[in-house]
């Protein structure tokens, strides 16, 4: 097995690299090795294809220059390296070879038979499937040792993580010079066993399905939820925003293929929501419908139906139980408040008044807690990222008297979070999303998937989330994040909800998911 120099350092910016399939990924991945100084061959089957794609490149560079990303000497550097080739024997000096072609193993396969005939016995032979098992694509090759995955997020030169994904028979030192190299192209690598979603189509599942359940509960519509999850979680878009743009057929394929690949796990059942809008053919914004209507191009401003206008409340006094950040602010709003040694049996804390307890949840409902307070004016509200602009979901128990719902959750305004209603439901909207994130995340780790750091990064870089779901669970406490499991397991009685063993090791242990070993 070729397996490169010892130190496995990156690929010498002289060193050929070739890219078959001049798309939407090829033309990117053969930019970002022509900017880092790689001489480029870039191959497409259709004929005019690589040049076409060079000149989308050479388009994008004279946007930069007259922008000032980049330099006019650069910019005609970089294009002088990057050149279409119109046969696949013209790569046979390259280094290193990524293909980009369709998405389809016979194909990948036979294109990896092609090249292993022309190229040089350590030529490293990567992959940027998003799906497709690296064992399987190089079950055929001669020295599988050297077929890796290097798979680029979309658009190429701006995203900046790469997956090195490696297969049962991919040699360590090949992942490690292909990690490298990606780095001195200026990405940010993470190292994926070929497992199905490798990090970032896995661990982002339930971002989705959680969203798509809770529409399907009637728990909220498709504008409260996106925006829930944008000023509550501090993700950049919700998840109805995010599979409109990605096109909700290509989302459902992912899921579904995931679902499958995992025997059928119910943690990746596809929904049932979804699969309706794919057969309506209600696409997202490539079919000017999706969750939302594109008709006259971006959807128009989504109004939140339950925003909570509390400004006219009078601050009463408040008794509190467990820890709550910023309870301070709570007093200096004009809340009289006495701060109860005790935690609370509610929730994550509580704050009870004459009128009724409102409590952080810990996943379960408002309307179970009725049953523990003995009283039926009961709040339950949302984990959220403290900013300007935060918001908090807030679920009322069934009994709960219309007259003092608006009291009973205006402290959350002092507190700096604007309440939105939602119905009652377990682990609301964002709390429940971070441990279900957090969930798989762990049993990635459990898995030997990935590292705890290098799922963090990839989740943070790959999909903008704004913090890894690890570190973002050890925030919240992985005892909580492991409580909200268990009452969503309870509740629904769904094996979707079991908790990682490696969190429930953690737990008990008190200790960080950190890395494999910790
Ligand atoms: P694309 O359809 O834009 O481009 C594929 C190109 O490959 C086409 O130009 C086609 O003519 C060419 N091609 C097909 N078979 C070929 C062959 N045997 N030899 C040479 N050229 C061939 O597709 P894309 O979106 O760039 O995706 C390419 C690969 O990257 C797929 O494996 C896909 O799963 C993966 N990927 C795509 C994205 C994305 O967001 N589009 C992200 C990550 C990974």
């Amino acid at each position: 097995m070729p397996t490169g120099s010892a130190d496995a350092g990156a690929l010498d910016a002289s060193a050929i690299v070739g890219v078959v399939g001049a798309g939407t990924m090829g033309s990117g991945i053969a930019q970002v090795a022509a900017a880092a100084g790689h001489p480029v061959r870039l191959f497409d089957m259709q004929p005019g294809a690589a040049e076409r794609a060079k000149a989308r490149v050479v388009a994008a560079l004279d946007i930069d220059v007259s922008k000032s990303r980049t330099t006019r000497e650069a910019a005609d550097a970089l294009s002088a390296r990057l050149i279409p080739v119109a046969s696949l024997e013209e790569m046979k000096d390259a280094r290193l070879i990524v293909e980009a072609i369709i998405e389809d193993l016979g194909a990948k396969q036979s294109l990896i038979g092609q090249l292993e005939a022309l190229v040089a016995a350590d030529t490293i032979l990567a992959s940027n499937t998003s799906s497709i098992s690296i064992t399987a694509i190089a079950a055929k090759a001669k020295v599988p040792g050297r077929v890796v995955g290097m798979h680029f997020f979309n658009p190429v030169p701006r995203m900046r993580l790469v997956e090195i994904v490696t297969g049962l028979t991919t040699g360590r030192e090949i992942a490690q010079r292909l990690s490298a190299t990606a780095t001195a192209w200026g990405k940010r690598p993470v190292l994926a066993r070929s497992t199905p979603g490798f990090i970032v189509n896995r661990i982002a599942r339930p971002f989705y399905s959680e969203g798509l359940r809770l529409l399907g509960e009637q728990v909220s519509d498709v504008a409260t939820l996106d925006f829930l999850l944008r000023a509550g979680g501090g993700f950049r878009m919700g998840p109805f925003e995010v599979m409109d743009l990605v096109g909700n057929d290509v989302n459902y394929a992912v899921t579904s293929s995931i679902f499958e690949a995992y025997s059928f796990d119910p943690r990746f059942k596809p929904s049932l929501k979804q699969r309706e809008l794919v057969d309506a053919g209600f696409l997202g914004r490539k079919s000017g419908r999706g969750y939302y209507d594109y008709e006259h191009g971006t959807p128009p401003a989504t109004t939140v139906a339950r925003l909570i206008d509390c400004a006219h409340v009078t601050p009463e006094p408040l008794l509190l139980r467990g820890k709550l950040r910023g309870a301070e602010a709570l007093a200096a709003a004009g809340w009289p408040i006495t701060v109860a040694a005790d935690e609370s049996p509610y929730g994550l804390w509580s704050l009870e008044s004459a009128n009724g307890t409102l409590a952080m949840s810990d996943g379960r409902c408002a309307t179970e807690l009725v049953t523990l307070t003995g009283q039926r004016n009961v709040a339950v509200c949302d984990w959220w990222r403290e900013s300007p602009k935060a918001a908090c979901a807030v679920a009322y128990a069934w009994q709960c008297a219309d007259d003092v719902k608006t009291t009973l959750v205006a402290p959350l305004k002092a507190l700096g979070a604007a309440p939105v209603e939602i119905a009652d439901t377990p682990g609301l909207v964002v709390l429940r999303t971070v441990a279900m994130l957090a969930n798989e995340a762990a049993e990635a780790v459990h898995q030997g998937v990935a590292s705890a750091a290098d799922i963090d990064l990839a989740m943070r870089d790959g999909v903008n989330y704004p913090q890894g779901p690890l570190e973002w669970a050890q925030g919240i406490g992985l005892a909580t994040i492991l409580g909200v499991l268990a009452h969503l397991h309870r509740y629904y009685e769904d094996d979707r909800y079991r908790a990682s063993p490696l969190l429930r090791h953690h737990v008990w242990a008190g200790r960080a998911i950190k890395d494999p070993a910790s």
